[in-house]
């Protein structure tokens, strides 16, 4: 029993890293219908059209409608199903140079995002009422207005020390009323722009798997461009998860999400991390989980920067 699920599991894991196979030439003489050369093969040599052209019909027609946004060739479809059945094998293959098969990157993630920013709107992500329930009021202007109870505005040349800490106190009020604004506007702008936000994180997660997955076995010295490629696959196979998810959750709740749990997006990074890059199971989990820790410490470095940019500000208004 045991012996069989390993033999099942090697057969689809030897599968999983054999890249996609590119149809045969056909041996047969064709005369192409665009320019007239006779030729042997799949496409034309001079043109590039395919030999097989057949009459239009209700496909050709669909799949001619689709190519008005790029979107009948290259199989848009085979891109998102290897982004689930072997993803990182199918971004490695990518980027050694088999691309002819697969949807490009960008593209890829431009689809799936307007198609989730569609289903999101429709589903009442994006209103008002679904914002605000996401968001705990924060209540600055009643904050602030305490602080200001607190101090007389003008400072007299011989203030006391009484007044002084008062002054100071209605600062540190000010100021922290300041960073939470600026936090809540930094949440609010990255709710309302979703596919932007999530791209951000994945160029940022690029930067750092450029530097912690540099010796992999499978892809070692990727540099920093096909990193960026390699996490945008990965930004759209988690788009498309995001997807599936809120469709699931749309009946339950009165506004979807829109988001992946957690833990199922660091499962997906392991997935995607262990197939590309080929280290073993552990030192794969042990490499995510130290992108996570480099992450929340880029952001963590991020909101100290905003901390010490109203310190500064702080302090040249005291100076001034
Ligand atoms: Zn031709």
């Amino acid at each position: 029993m045991l012996a069989k699920a390993k033999r099942l599991l090697t057969r689809i894991i030897t599968w999983q890293k054999r890249p996609i196979a590119v149809a045969k030439n056909t041996s047969e003489e064709t005369t192409c219908k665009n320019c007239g050369d006779t030729f042997v093969g799949n496409y034309c040599p001079r043109c590039g059209q395919s030999r097989n052209t057949p009459r239009i019909g209700s496909w050709s027609a669909i799949s001619i409608f689709l190519d008005t946004w790029g979107l009948g060739t290259h199989g848009l479809l085979r891109t998102i199903w290897n982004l689930f059945a072997r993803p990182g094998y199918m971004i490695g293959d990518y980027i050694e140079g088999r691309r002819q098969l697969y949807f490009p990157p960008f593209k890829t993630l431009f689809v799936v995002g307007t198609i989730f920013a569609i289903v999101f709107t429709l589903s009442g992500g994006f209103s008002d009422e679904a914002i605000k329930a996401r968001h705990i009021p924060l209540n600055l202007e009643n904050r602030v207005e305490e602080a200001s109870d607190d101090a007389p505005t003008t400072v007299a040349q011989d203030e006391s020390e009484k007044v002084r800490d008062a002054r100071i106190d209605k600062q540190a009020k000010e100021d922290i009323a300041l960073f939470e604004e600026y936090l809540k506007k930094y949440d609010e702008w990255r709710d309302r722009n979703r596919v932007m936000d999530q791209l951000a994180m994945h160029v940022i997660f690029a930067l750092i798997a450029w530097r912690i997955f540099r010796k992999s076995p499978r892809h070692p010295r990727l540099n920093i461009a096909e990193n960026v490629i390699a996490q945008v696959y990965i930004c759209t196979q988690m788009g498309v998860v995001a997807l599936a998810y809120m469709l699931i959750e749309i009946p339950f709740t009165p506004y979807p999400s829109g988001t992946i749990p957690g833990l199922a997006s660091f499962l997906l990074f392991f997935y995607d991390y262990k197939q590309l890059y080929g280290f073993g199971i552990w030192h794969t989990l042990w490499k995510t989980l130290l992108m996570y820790l480099l992450f929340f410490l880029a952001v963590f470095v991020f909101l100290l920067l905003i901390v010490i940019a109203i310190g500064f500000r702080a302090g040249v208004a005291a100076v001034g």
